[in-house]
């Protein structure tokens, strides 16, 4: 089979990501092989190529979305069959512990994201992937390849936070921050879908177009060193319920400032840094909920492919690259212009 490999780190994925022909993996008793018809990018694709911040194994084969037909299934699979349409669940947990077998999969000890901290040659960029049958969820006929792709690591993990970690009720003012993101784009929706209100931001005016087309009500540039004020006057001076952060550093003491007594930020990422800082008066004098989330459960994963079927969640999706130049993805990812998902075929060269 041909896949995306690489033997070293590089911060130019175009120096070391070569399409290579590979032997088809053998399949675990309870594993299923999927025949890959799409591939989606993620952030973490480029985190293992740079080798920063975790060194991943090598030689590598990135990807952490993929969806596809079952080609195969290993003895012990239950429920799924060759033929079936599905999409990958990246989130690989042992599924024994106490976090696990209590619903808190993504907080198992021995967690890892498939197609980034799994290998060596063991991620979504080629045309044969095998997962264990409890990492593969169904996909009805409504729901296109591309769709299940694009939408099923940033939809779980956008769904975990709004709807499992800050519990959004109808009504409730939603702050997504960076609207156009492959999370941003997911959270609009679901934040719609349970009757929320929802102010978008984005860093210029495409995307901030783009937000109000996904259903938010307003929408302000975070780019603006005035940002939040803006946000404010949005709320007549109360603030937002519910901010859902990935931005970082940048924003993130303003985001704070933002909620309303009792409110909730939810945190999934710092793409602008780390190393924030938090006016303590607003934790304790205004109850303030700061939460951290990453990916999501398999549920999760199922809730947001039955919407997308139902036409209620649409992924945004930016280009389709044929996987011979399927490393044009990575520079795109890094220079974070497009808006909305990319993604690459790897039966169609
Ligand atoms: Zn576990």
């Amino acid at each position: 089979m041909k896949a995306a490999i690489y033997r070293e780190y590089n911060q130019d994925p175009t120096q070391v990501i070569k399409i290579e022909d590979t032997d088809i993996p053998k399949l675990k008793a309870n594993e299923v092989m999927i025949k890959v018809e799409s591939a989606s990018y993620n952030y973490n694709d480029l985190w293992a190529i740079w080798g920063d911040p975790v060194k991943v194994p090598l030689p590598h084969i990135s990807g952490s979305d993929v969806s596809g037909i079952i080609e195969e299934t290993g003895e012990d699979v239950l429920k799924l069959k060759k033929g079936d349409r599905v999409v990958s669940h990246s989130n690989m947990s042992c599924r024994v512990c106490e976090m696990c077998t209590s619903g808190h999969e993504y907080d198992c000890n021995d967690r890892l994201i498939w197609g980034f901290q799994t290998g060596p040659l063991w991620g979504g960029f080629c045309q044969y992937a095998h997962l264990p049958e409890v990492n593969v969820v169904k996909i009805p006929d409504a729901v296109s390849f591309e769709d299940a792709a694009a939408i099923s690591m940033v939809g779980m993990t956008a769904w975990h936070m709004l709807v499992d970690r800050a519990k959004i009720r109808p009504g409730q003012v939603v702050l997504i921050m960076g609207g156009t993101s492959g999370v941003g784009m997911a959270g609009i929706q679901i934040a719609k879908l349970y009757g929320c209100d929802v102010i978008a931001t984005a860093g210029n005016k495409e995307k901030m177009d783009k937000c109000l087309e996904l259903g938010a009500e307003y929408v302000v540039n975070h780019r603006e060193p005035d940002w939040y004020k803006k946000v404010r006057e949005i709320t007549k001076k109360q603030g937002v319920d519910v901010v859902f952060e990935h931005i970082g550093k940048s924003t993130f003491p303003q985001e704070v400032g933002l909620l309303k007594m009792g409110g909730t930020l939810v945190a999934t990422g710092a793409t602008t840094g780390y190393d924030s800082s938090l006016d303590l008066r607003y934790l304790f004098f205004k109850g303030t909920n700061l939460l951290g989330s990453t990916q999501g459960t398999k549920a999760d994963l199922e809730q947001v492919i039955h919407w997308t079927s139902k036409g209620r969640i649409k992924p945004l999706i930016s280009t389709v690259l044929p996987f011979s130049d399927m490393v044009k993805g990575h520079t795109m990812m890094a220079n974070a212009d497009q808006i909305g998902k990319i993604l690459t075929t790897p039966q169609k060269l």
